[in-house]
C-alpha cells in the first residue's frame, strides 16, 4: 500500500475544536449559536444523524433545538415551523433532516427557509450564490471534501479533478467548489462513456455515486488523491453471519496501492460532514450579528 491515508476523524475534530473556540469568544460578548434541526418521521438513519448533530452542537458549546414530528406532519404545518425557525434570534442555523416522508415536497420546504440559515446550503439562493462565486452557505459534505483536499494539497489550482456523481448535495456543489479553486473539473455520471478512462485523467477523484467499490486501483492515476463520499452498507459474512459492515465507493485496497492519499471509509468525508454542520452554523451566526468570521472554515 502506497497511499497515505487523510484521517477524516483527525480532521474533524481539529475543525470542532477551532468551531469551539471560537464560540467560546462569542459567548463573551453574549452572542451563543444556535442551531435547530428538524426531523419529521422515525427514518432510522436520521435519527441517528440527529443524534450525533445534538450532541456535537452541545459539544461545541451551541445552542442545539431539536424538533421531532411525526411522519403524518402536514406541510402546512412544517412550513409554520421553519416560519417560527426564521424569525427566531437565537436559531442561526436550520437544517431539515432530509428525505422528508412522500407527501412532503423538499424543494418547497428546503426554499422556504432563509437563506442566511440554510446552513446545509440547499436553498435556490445559496446554489446560485455558490455557482456565481459569491458569498454563500456550502453544502456541508463538499466543503468537508475541500477541506481536506486543501489541507493535503495547499494549492489545488490547475489540478484536474473528476468528481462522479452529479446530485445536488454532494456532486454538483463539489464542482462549483473544486473549479472556484481552479481546477480543470469533469463530472462524471452514469452516462459517462468509458468512465474508467475519464477518471485516470485525475489529479483528484471525487466518489459520490452510492455503489459499493464501483472504482477500483485500475481506474486511478498513480499518485492521485481520492476522495470517497460513499456510503454503502454491505454483507459482510467474515464478521459472522448476517453481519454488515461499511464501504465507499472506491474499493479501497486496490485504490490504496495507486493513490497518492486516500479517504477511508469509515472515519474520512462522514465526520467531516457534522464537522462542517457546526462550522456553517458558526459563520451563519458571524453575519447575523455582524462580528468576524473564523478563517479556514468556509470556501
Ligand atoms: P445520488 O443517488 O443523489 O447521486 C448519485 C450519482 O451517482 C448520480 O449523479 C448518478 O448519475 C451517479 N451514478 C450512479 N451510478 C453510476 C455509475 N454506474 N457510474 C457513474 N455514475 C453513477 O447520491 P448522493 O450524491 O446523495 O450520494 C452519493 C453517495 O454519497 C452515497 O453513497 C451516499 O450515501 C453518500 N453520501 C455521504 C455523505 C457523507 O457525509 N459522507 C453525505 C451525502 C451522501 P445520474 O445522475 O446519471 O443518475
Amino acid at each position: 500500500m502506497s497511499a497515505s491515508v487523510i484521517d477524516g476523524k483527525a480532521f474533524a475534530a481539529e475543525v470542532r475544536g477551532k468551531v469551539a473556540a471560537h464560540v467560546a469568544r462569542l459567548k463573551e460578548q453574549g452572542i451563543t449559536p444556535g442551531l435547530a434541526v428538524v426531523l419529521v418521521g422515525e427514518d432510522p438513519a436520521s435519527q441517528v444523524y440527529v443524534r450525533a448533530k445534538g450532541k456535537q452542537t452541545v459539544e461545541v458549546g451551541m445552542a442545539s433545538f431539536e424538533h421531532k414530528l411525526d411522519a403524518g406532519t402536514s406541510e402546512a404545518d412544517l412550513l409554520a415551523l421553519i416560519a417560527r425557525l426564521n424569525a427566531d434570534p437565537a436559531v442561526h442555523g436550520i437544517l431539515v433532516q432530509l428525505p422528508l416522508p412522500g407527501h412532503l415536497d423538499e424543494d418547497l420546504v428546503i426554499n422556504a427557509i432563509d437563506p442566511a440559515k440554510d446552513v446545509d446550503g440547499f436553498h435556490i439562493s445559496n446554489v446560485g450564490l455558490l455557482a456565481t462565486g459569491q458569498k454563500a452557505m456550502v453544502p456541508c459534505t463538499p466543503l468537508g471534501c475541500l477541506m481536506m483536499l486543501r489541507d493535503h494539497h495547499g494549492s489545488l489550482s490547475g489540478l484536474n479533478a473528476v468528481v462522479i456523481g452529479r446530485s445536488n448535495i454532494v456532486g454538483k456543489p463539489m464542482a462549483q467548489l473544486l473549479l472556484r479553486d481552479s481546477c480543470t473539473v469533469t463530472v462524471a455520471h452514469s452516462r459517462t462513456k468509458d468512465i474508467e478512462a475519464v477518471v485516470r485523467q485525475a489529479d483528484i477523484v471525487v466518489a459520490a455515486v452510492g455503489r459499493p467499490q464501483m472504482v477500483t486501483g485500475d481506474w486511478v492515476k498513480p499518485g492521485a488523491t481520492v476522495i470517497d463520499v460513499g456510503i454503502n452498507r454491505i454483507d459482510a459474512p467474515e464478521k459472522g453471519e448476517g453481519k454488515t459492515r461499511l464501504v465507499g465507493d472506491c474499493d479501497y485496497d486496490s485504490c490504496a496501492e495507486v493513490a497518492g492519499a486516500i479517504t477511508p471509509v469509515p472515519g474520512g468525508v462522514g465526520p467531516m460532514t457534522i464537522a462542517c454542520l457546526l462550522a456553517n452554523t458558526l459563520t451563519a451566526c458571524c453575519r447575523a450579528n455582524g462580528v468576524e468570521e473564523p478563517e479556514g472554515l468556509t470556501a
